[in-house]
């Protein structure tokens, strides 16, 4: 029957529902209409018969009629079917139970009830149809035929009625029929409506292939994901082969392999070739469908576009493997890279790499000087200039503050990793600028050639580090190459860094004092403060113990403790004499550059009472030099607390007489070296005579250090000099000497 004579029928039907009712009555089954509020419309004989009522119900409500208070008296019904009535939306099918008043006591009898919908003019109605279970379509049929073959044959001569009326029965249940075909194929309307809506509005792309691989559709969502406009277009491209995008023909074969062994796969993983060529991630749920016979009828699949989380994931990684600032890779990847190598050279003997470990010289002072930004600058612009120097398999690494490490891999023979040290030494030895600041930054860099010989990458990297110091302890030299006697004064050197350690936290630390003459009147000028350590029974130079100390930072609580003796022995000298000369004190340039040393010196000073002017703070000049003029607030810090400063070592840092004039000085001490040279090179006594015509250009008073005979004394008295220091008048000597000196000393 088409849809256009079904519909016209449905709407004859309801729109004349008394007709409805009365053909309905000639039907066995019980037949019930209602609103949507439960108002009843009509009930047909049928179950009028079954309730035993003997009114028309219409107008009541099925709460009212069938509900479990109210039921009919005729008849007993299950509150499900009052609720199902009223809440569930047809077309579905319940069992209810009836329970006749007359024969009360017997087993309820179970009914079908199938719920229909029913539409007339603007109202939705409900149609109920009941009938006894257990009629199985056999039965039915026997029954249909039973009742109707004999009956016909026998009544063919009966009244026209009788058979109008066997007619209105049969044209009843075709309604019914019709009603019950529309109500399944609006359901099936709506289920597959509902599916479409899904399928064409998922986020996920949605495709269906067949077995012979070929592509039967698809939505919109993986048209999108592949690069097309349009379905159709994707599928005529992808008609031969479902999965042509694939990027890897390979990870094609897995997918088919895996879905003809499991029948399913999750969360596989692969790249998408769209349109126009570009990649993208996807993740696929794919599974086999199969048909009645049990073979396969088609695959689909749910593809996700994971491009965005394969991007965290790799962001994620990179992450993990390199230096946030300059990209490098970081002291995980090298040391990934350097087991690799490793055991790359267990299994091939030809094959040799090199590792560089690399510091860089004044870092520390450009960070401490020129704030943070410009140290990131200056490391940045160190990993470019290392890149530049190095082959692409090679390894560049940061390692944190200044410290980069280079794997030089696939050597062939030791002179390319001298060669690349040379000038990666060269490019870092340029000034750059950086924010507007001419930089001077250089670099030391230790060496581990053979580093195949090796069994950790742990090992390697120690010995490089070792030999690194020692390229930073060797001034001047660009790199060192690793030797097993370096090992040894390494572990040495970590030895004495304890003791040291030690010895600061339990004051083992005092000083000598070494005065300085007039050497026109003999009278004592004052002293020069020298720090003494005695370790393990033996005196330390301090050259060497104060080197250590500024390696590795201790030099500023040691300093601080060396200014701190002196101020009180300084106080205490001028509560005895009341006489008046100046205390010189040695200070590192790490001490001078620390934000908080003024501020130290300033409690020392309160605590101890020492008049600032007594004091006089010595500052080589290299040290100055080296720090490239960060210590020059410092100085002047300390100069406005009325503490004088003294360029010591004057000679060997080759400052300018521009620089020199800046610089908030009071006085120069010539280097040692020009002394003891002096009788033996005629230069070192014009040099001599050259600095002490400077100083009084510069109004700076001059002393010379390192004076031990009478000889060089009276050279340099004859050449004008007149302040002076060294064996020849006094050696370094212990605070009670030194008293004993002051108690006698002419001023
Ligand atoms: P310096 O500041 O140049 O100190 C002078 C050094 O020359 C002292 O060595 C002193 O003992 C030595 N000396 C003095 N007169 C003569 C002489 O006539 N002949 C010879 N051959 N040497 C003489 P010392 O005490 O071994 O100190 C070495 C260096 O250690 C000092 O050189 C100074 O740079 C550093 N130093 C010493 N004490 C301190 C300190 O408290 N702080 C800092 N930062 N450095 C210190
Ligand atoms: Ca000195
Ligand atoms: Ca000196």
């Amino acid at each position: 029957m088409s849809k256009k004579k079904v519909s016209r029928l449905q709407r004859s039907n309801v729109d004349n529902t008394d007709k409805c009712a009365r053909s309905f009555d000639v039907l066995e089954e019980g037949v019930l209409c209602f609103g949507p509020d439960g108002v009843i419309i009509f009930c047909n004989a049928a179950l009028r018969r079954m309730l035993n009522m003997t009114v028309d119900p219409s107008s009541s409500t099925v709460a009212a009629i069938f509900g479990k208070d109210q039921a009919h008296p005729g008849a007993f019904v299950s509150e499900d079917f009052v609720n199902h009535a009223l809440h569930s939306k047809p077309p579905f099918a319940t069992t209810v139970f009836f329970e006749h008043h007359a024969v009360l006591g017997e087993t309820p009898e179970a009914h079908q009830a199938l719920f229909l919908p029913w539409p007339a003019r603007d109202h939705n109605y409900t149609l109920c149809i009941l009938q006894k279970q257990k009629t199985g379509i056999e039965d039915e049929a026997t029954a249909v035929n039973l009742a109707v073959a004999p009956e016909i044959e026998e009544r063919r001569e009966q009244s026209f009625a009788q058979q109008n009326r066997e007619l209105c029965r049969i044209n009843a249940r075709l309604r019914i029929e019709n009603a019950e075909r529309n109500a399944v194929a609006q359901a099936l309307r709506r289920s597959e409506s509902r599916y479409r809506d899904i399928f064409d509005n998922a986020t996920e792309g949605i495709i269906q292939w067949t077995p012979e691989w070929r592509l039967i559709s698809a939505n919109m969502s993986f048209a999108r994901m592949t690069g097309y406009s349009t379905v159709d277009a994707l599928l005529s491209s992808a008609s031969e082969n479902a999965f042509h995008f694939c990027y890897s023909p390979l990870v094609e074969k897995e997918l088919m392999a895996e879905l003809e062994r499991k029948g399913h796969i999750y969360d596989f993983n692969f790249q998408v070739v769209r349109h126009d060529g570009s990649q993208v991630w996807a993740s696929m749920n794919a599974r086999r469908v199969a048909g009645v016979d049990g073979g396969t009828e088609y695959y689909e699949a749910f593809i996700e576009n994971i491009a965005v989380r394969k991007q965290a994931e790799e962001k994620l990684v990179y992450q993990a493997f390199h230096d946030p600032l300059t990209g490098l890779a970081n002291r995980a990847l090298f040391h990934d890279r350097l087991r690799m190598a490793l055991r790359r050279a267990a299994r091939q003997p030809a094959y040799s790499f090199a590792v560089l470990y690399l510091d860089l010289d004044r870092f520390k002072v450009v960070n401490d000087s020129f704030g943070h930004n410009t140290g990131d600058d200056v490391l940045c612009h160190t990993a470019v200039n290392i890149l530049s120097c190095v082959r692409d398999v090679d390894t560049v690494a940061r390692f944190g503050g200044d410290e980069f490490a280079i794997l030089i891999d696939d050597l062939r023979g030791g002179t390319l990793a001298i060669h690349m040290a040379k000038r990666i030494h060269a490019v870092l030895s340029e000034p750059f600028t950086v924010n507007g600041q001419e930089i001077s930054i250089g670099a030391s860099i230790g060496i581990v050639l053979q580093a195949e010989k090796y069994e950790y990458p742990e090992e390697i990297l120690r010995d490089a580090d070792t030999a690194m110091y020692q390229a930073k302890a060797d001034r001047g030299v660009c790199f060192k190459l690793f030797s097993q006697k370096m090992r040894e004064v390494a572990m040495e050197n970590v030895v004495f860094e304890t003791d040291l350690r030690q010895g600061i936290k339990n004051s083992e630390f005092y000083v000598a004092y070494q005065p300085i003459v007039d050497m026109h009147d003999k009278k004592l000028y004052g002293f020069e403060a020298l720090m003494r350590w005695t370790r393990r029974g033996m005196a330390v130079s301090p050259s060497h113990f104060i080197s250590v100390a500024e390696e590795t930072g201790l030099i500023r609580p040691l300093g601080l403790y060396m200014i701190e003796l002196v101020c009180r022995q300084v106080a205490q000298w001028k509560r005895h004499f009341q006489k008046d000369f100046v205390t010189h004190l040695n200070i590192s340039s790490w001490q001078l550059i620390n934000p908080n040393f003024t501020n130290d010196v300033q409690q020392v000073l309160n605590r101890t009472g020492v008049d600032p002017s007594n004091l006089l703070f010595e500052i080589t000049e290299s040290a100055l030099m080296d720090s490239g003029g960060a210590c020059i607030q410092g100085i002047k810090q300390l100069r406005n607390l009325g503490i004088q400063f003294c360029l010591d070592d004057f000679g060997t840092g080759f400052s300018s007489l521009s620089y020199l004039r800046q610089l908030p000085i009071c006085s120069l001490k010539i280097d040692r070296s020009f002394v003891t040279e002096m009788e033996s090179d005629p230069h070192s006594l014009v040099i001599v005579r050259n600095i002490l015509s400077l100083g009084q250009d510069l109004a700076l008073d001059v002393i010379v250090e390192g004076i031990e005979r009478d000889s060089q004394a009276n050279a340099l008295i004859a050449s004008g000099c007149r302040y002076g220091q060294g064996f020849y008048f006094h050696r370094p000597i212990s605070p009670d000497k030194a008293t004993e000196i002051l108690r006698t000393a002419k001023f």
